[in-house]
């Protein structure tokens, strides 16, 4: 077990909720956005210029969502856990993630010692 109180435990579910239901509506309303540019500029014949302008706020689009979407995938990753009593436990080695950890961030899947060891193995990387 983790050995966080049931009270902690249950105000940091709430918080993954409603970052969960915000990142859902932002993904949707961006997903809307996205689909009226898109028909705009095949109703209007933009000028080049325009259409590069579009071109690069749609990637930029896509990139916010694409962010959008990983983060929404660990938020249900987190709350997953919940549900086979896992959570705040690191996904890695099993230990306790911690109160502190958890309350900066709630969706964290490892512990300190995990995550400094995997950002040092993804900067080795050349
Ligand atoms: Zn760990």
């Amino acid at each position: 077990m983790n050995g966080l109180p049931q009270d902690q435990l249950q105000r940091l579910r709430d918080e993954l909720e409603q970052r969960k239901l915000a990142l859902q509506e932002q993904i949707d309303s961006e997903a809307a956005e996205a689909d009226a540019r898109a028909s705009l500029l095949n109703e209007i014949e933009a000028s080049p210029a325009d259409n590069a302008s579009v071109r690069t706020l749609n990637a930029l689009v896509s990139e916010a969502a694409e962010h959008n979407m990983a983060q929404l995938a660990i938020i249900k990753h987190a709350l997953a856990k919940f549900a086979d009593g896992s959570y705040g436990l690191c996904d890695n080695c099993g230990e306790a993630i911690g109160l502190s950890r958890l309350n900066a961030r709630p969706e964290a899947r490892l512990c300190i010692d995990c995550q400094t060891r995997l950002e040092k193995s993804l900067r080795s990387v050349p």
